[in-house]
């Protein structure tokens, strides 16, 4: 029987695992921590009986992939549950850009703007299965939608800041700066625009729902999936040697797996993989608050995810701060309500208010100040109803999880080069260019997030060679 390793329990090492063990391959799944899920982990950070997501909160990605919805997850209890509002960017005197999954009724709250909303998004929402089919793999393949592909790919390849120039409303303006923002990196650098195109058409086709009982549901379905498929998973095992098997697959950085692997991965792999470049930080912070957030803007009460940083301006001026490697006075703050879609997280009216900022790589200070004062900027009176909060900043998400470098969750920088080239320029991005070693962390197709789809596509070129 053909065996295999799995290092790492994140979602895409989960769905490696769960590809190989439906083929029939003997599967162990080595974890570090000591408790599986990488960035889908939830716990009562802040006060008992209130669950915050540890990491991953608003799922667009992982509702629209292609390999999560072909498992039936259902079956092993995932449950995606929708806010009223999938997204808002609150303004400055009560105004916002709010995104929600319904076109029409963005496309009415957007005013003046709608209609060219309607004309970008539109044909995008309405083509997103076969787009994301297209996008949620290698960027070099033969695509079944070439045109599609290729309408898209073009547009994604623009900056954010050259995309925007189709709204003049701050609110459309800004819904789309949130959006790009994603990318961290300043909205004038190109491919900026492609994350905003790519949440937007996941926002408008399948919503940005939460999971019900927390992010944890999304790694505890796909373990029980490999689990009845006679897979083991074994906890605060750190593989720092190579594993014997078959297959060995990492959910790993780049780095991991040329310290494990050494001089089995070639030169020709390895000198690419040397210079792969960690991203900014983020700096989270978890708040317990009394009553929820005092949001002026009424849909930013509803919302799921609420993308705090003002006007496309400002947003860019801070992502252009992070990447000049200095922490911006305003930064741009993605706060997740979570309990809004799902309100057993809550206990009685506290509710887990997840938070956090982009900061430089590395930053060793304290954004906790910066982080409330820009929430309070559109929520005045936030800050009083704080009952508990708990910080984690970069040096302790490293410590929470080996492939968050420096605060970097995104897998490596999202840079245009790496974004398109995850994690070098290959037909087969996930082999490590020696038989059976593949990588299906975030830092291959298609990048961060949660979607499994770099465990898919790892385990299913594995298989192949095979
Ligand atoms: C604070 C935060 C918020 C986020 N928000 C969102 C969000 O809202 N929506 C979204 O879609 N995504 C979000 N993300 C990103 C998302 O969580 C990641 O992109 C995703 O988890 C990547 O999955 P992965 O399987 O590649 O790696 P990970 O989930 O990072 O898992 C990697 C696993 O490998 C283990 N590991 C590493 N080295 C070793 C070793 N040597 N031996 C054994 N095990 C090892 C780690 O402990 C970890 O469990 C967020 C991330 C963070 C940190």
């Amino acid at each position: 029987m053909t065996s295999a390793v799995v290092v790492g329990s994140g979602p895409n090492g989960l769905s490696a695992a769960v590809v190989l063990a439906r083929a029939g391959v003997d599967v162990t799944v080595l974890e570090a921590e000591d408790e599986i899920g990488g960035g889908t982990r939830s716990a009562e950070l802040t006060v008992p009986g209130v669950l915050h997501d540890i990491c991953s909160a608003a799922h667009p990605t992982g509702v629209a992939s292609p390999f999560f919805r072909s498992l039936g997850l259902e079956r092993h209890g995932l449950e995606w549950l929708w806010p009223e509002v999938d997204a808002a960017h609150p303004l400055d005197g009560g105004r916002a850009g709010v995104l929600f999954r319904d076109l029409d009724r963005t496309v009415e709250a957007l005013g003046d703007d709608g209609p060219a909303w309607r004309r970008l998004f539109g044909p995008l929402a309405r083509h997103a299965d076969e787009l994301i089919g297209e996008i949620f793999g290698p960027i070099i393949h033969v695509p079944r939608h070439p045109l599609l592909l290729a309408g898209f790919g073009l547009r994604a390849l623009l900056p954010a800041s050259v995309i925007a120039r189709r709204w003049t409303t701050d609110e459309a303006r800004a819904l789309f700066a949130g959006m790009a923002a994603h990318a961290i990196q300043p909205l004038q650098r190109p491919t900026t625009g492609g994350l905003g195109l790519m949440f937007g058409m996941t926002g408008h086709a399948y919503g940005w729902p939460v999971a019900k009982g927390g992010s944890q549901a999304i790694a505890a379905a796909l373990a029980a999936d490999l689990v009845e498929h006679g897979g083991r998973i074994e906890t605060g095992h750190r593989v720092t040697e190579m594993p014997q098997a078959d297959i060995v697959v990492f959910d790993t950085t780049p780095a991991t797996a040329l310290e494990v692997a050494g001089d089995r991965i070639p030169a020709r792999v390895r000198r690419p993989l040397s210079r792969w470049r960690t991203g900014p930080a983020i700096f989270k912070v978890d708040f317990a608050v009394e009553g929820g957030v005092p949001w002026q803007n009424e849909w930013a009460r509803k919302a799921g995810t609420v993308h705090v940083g003002g006007t496309f301006e400002q947003v860019n001026a801070a992502e252009n701060e992070v990447h000049a490697g200095r922490m911006p006075t305003r930064p741009f703050v993605l706060v997740c309500q979570q309990y809004l879609a799902d309100p057993q997280r809550s206990a009685g009216d506290v509710h887990p208010v997840w938070s956090y900022a982009h900061v430089p790589t590395g930053f060793g200070g304290d954004a906790t100040e910066a982080i409330i004062a820009q929430i309070e900027r559109f929520a005045p009176g936030f800050r009083d109803r704080i009952v508990a909060r708990t910080v984690s900043g970069p040096a302790q998400l490293e410590a929470h999880n080996a492939n968050y470098v420096g605060g970097d969750i995104a897998g490596g920088s999202n840079d245009p080069w790496q974004l398109v080239m995850r994690p070098r320029m290959s037909p087969n991005p996930y082999s490590l260019g020696a038989k059976g070693l593949y990588l299906c962390s975030a830092s291959t197709p298609p990048g961060g997030g949660v979607h499994g789809m770099g465990g898919f596509h790892a385990a299913t070129r594995a298989l192949a060679d095979l």
